[in-house]
């Protein structure tokens, strides 16, 4: 049961994450008014929340930036690629909180798996 809660609580902030980078990316790079994505981004960001809710290993990993489980397809992957690289330190300024907590998180289980 706690594993259950814990992994619901994992997919929320994940979600919340992805959601803030991509409309950060497409925001600057597709310059679409605030709070609205482009069909593209919001076809990502759908895929993504999919993998996310189907996530095979959620109960063990962090978060799908440290994920060894590659399951985005190539395409999804060169676009989500992009977005973490372009959001990932405009984040730090955005978002301070949220992605120092991110850092804090991936940072723990990248010590784990040693
Ligand atoms: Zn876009």
């Amino acid at each position: 049961m706690e594993c259950t809660m814990d992994s619901k609580r994992k997919q929320t902030e994940e979600k919340h994450l992805i959601s803030k980078m991509i409309h950060l990316y497409c925001c600057n790079k597709h310059a679409q008014k605030h709070k609205s994505l482009c069909d593209e981004c919001r076809n990502l960001l759908n895929y993504a929340y999919d993998r996310i809710d189907n996530c095979p290993v959620i109960k063990t990993k962090s978060f799908c930036s440290s994920c060894a489980h590659n399951c985005y397809n190539n395409e999804r992957r060169i676009q989500i690629k992009r977005v973490m690289r372009f959001s990932g330190k405009r984040m730090l300024f955005h978002n301070p909180i949220v992605t120092i907590k991110h850092l804090i998180k991936t940072l723990e289980y990248k010590i784990k798996k040693r």
